[in-house]
């Protein structure tokens, strides 16, 4: 398998982009290697520009649910593009795509749409605040909300794969009103309303994705929820990875948790740029033009992205894939137990439905710090092997790995085969 082509740009890119990528977790720094250039994508498959191709398990970080390029959503853009692309006033679309996603969150009256998750968490926790009057918020260690100054502390994502504890050039004040507590315990959350009296709600992924994956423990998430509402604090889902991918009405649905504002992002522009935050009407009544919470846009509720929302939703709620998912998911994750147990490789693997991501390490992983018990080496090792064996996965240990509906047995085995390889190198 060659790179060549690949190494040409990643070189040309240097000179003007920064590490030849525009995202962090585009590099593939942690496993040792320079980025892959990608030509095209179809169905479950992804192709470099060397013209090699894999079966794709990064699918954009979550936004290929259905896999690259469903006819229906290229169509549903197709026909959008022949209006215009941009208006800077309103279209139907949005209603459109408004009215599916508050259908999908039963505590949801209204949604605002933004370009992308990191602006739909911001916006959504300026909401809590300005609905609460209180300024302190919680977030839990290896959660990413995107790259916001408030929460760029203690977080997953590119910052996990990086070993950064938080990013330069944010003031100390900027995260002055942040506090950190450890994912799955509850005590930590109540420790700091102990503490503290102007706390104005906890963001959660509820279900982790961005420390590789976690899964929030027995009734972590209820309890959590019970607890804030006796604290007159709000719960703050970030759904941005979980949203229509865990189920239609994401994490909140399948685990029975609904909470008061919630922040979505990658499914819901099925690989467009949109963002979106939501919640009960006296919460969204602060948002401009109705209250005096100021936050806008020149592109939100762009129709082409609004194209390819709707487009992804209505097949996505056709489609109903989550049983699949669960079915599929399965069969992956025995696989890695399975050949890891051949090899003699200490390995837990985490899954919820659709996303799931392998640790080296006998630890059970319920938070960030036993997460990072995992062996990062022996990850980049398995990365390289599975790479060449025709499975794209995130180049990093801290990323979830996303199935889409169009997952086939043929690539279930090409992943099986590549698992052999790989975790026979690792061992
Ligand atoms: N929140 C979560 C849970 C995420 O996983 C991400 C991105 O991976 C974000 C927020 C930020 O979204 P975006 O990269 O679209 O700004």
């Amino acid at each position: 398998m060659s790179f060549k082509k690949s190494q040409k740009l990643y070189k040309k890119g240097l000179k003007n982009l920064v590490g030849a990528v525009n995202s962090p977790v585009r590099a593939f720094s942690s496993v040792g290697g320079n980025p892959l250039f990608i030509k095209k994508a179809k169905g479950t498959r992804i192709t470099d520009v060397d013209g090699n191709e894999y079966v794709d398990l990064v699918l954009s970080y979550g936004p290929m649910i259905l896999g690259h390029r469903h006819k229906k959503v290229q169509k549903g853009v197709d026909k959008a593009l022949k209006n215009g692309y941009s208006f800077g006033a309103s279209t139907e679309a949005e209603i459109k795509l408004a009215k599916i996603v508050c259908d999908a969150f039963p505590e949801m009256d209204k949604v605002r749409f933004v370009n992308s998750g990191t602006e739909a968490v911001l916006s959504g926790i300026r909401l809590a605040r300005a609905f609460t009057g209180k300024d302190k918020i919680i977030k839990f260690s290896g959660c990413y909300h995107g790259h916001q100054d408030a929460l760029l502390v203690a977080a997953g994502s590119g910052l996990a794969t990086l070993s950064l504890p938080g990013s330069k050039g944010v003031p100390e004040g900027a995260v002055k009103n942040t506090l950190i507590a450890e994912y799955n315990n509850l005590e930590s959350v109540k420790k700091h309303f102990e503490e503290h009296d102007d706390i104005a709600g906890v963001i959660i992924e509820p279900i982790g994705g961005n420390m590789g994956v976690v899964i929030p423990q027995n009734n972590f998430l209820k309890e959590l929820k019970e607890f804030l509402e006796t604290k007159g604090a709000l719960l703050i889902a970030d759904e941005v990875m979980t949203g229509f991918r865990s189920k239609f009405g994401g994490a909140q649905e399948l685990l029975g948790v609904t909470a008061d504002i919630t922040c979505l992002g990658k499914v819901i522009g099925g690989g467009f740029p949109v963002g979106a935050y939501g919640a009960r009407n006296e919460i969204m009544e602060n948002v401009a033009p109705l209250g005096g919470m100021y936050q806008a846009g020149t592109l939100s509720g762009n129709p082409i992205a609004m194209a390819g929302g709707i487009a992804t939703l209505t097949e996505l709620k056709k489609q109903n894939p989550y049983e699949k998912f669960e079915e599929v998911g399965a069969i992956i994750e025995v696989i890695l137990l399975e050949t890891a147990k051949k090899y003699n490789v200490d390995l837990t693997v985490n899954r919820f439905g659709s996303m799931l991501n392998p640790f080296f390490t006998k630890t059970k992983v319920t938070n960030f710090e036993e997460a990072q018990t995992s062996d990062t080496e022996k990850f980049g090792v398995f990365f390289w092997e599975m790479i060449k064996n025709g499975v794209f996965l995130p180049p990093s240990q801290f990323e979830a790995w996303f199935l889409s509906s169009a997952l086939k047995d043929k690539d279930i085995k090409i992943i099986a085969n590549a698992t052999d390889k790989a975790m026979k190198k690792v061992a």
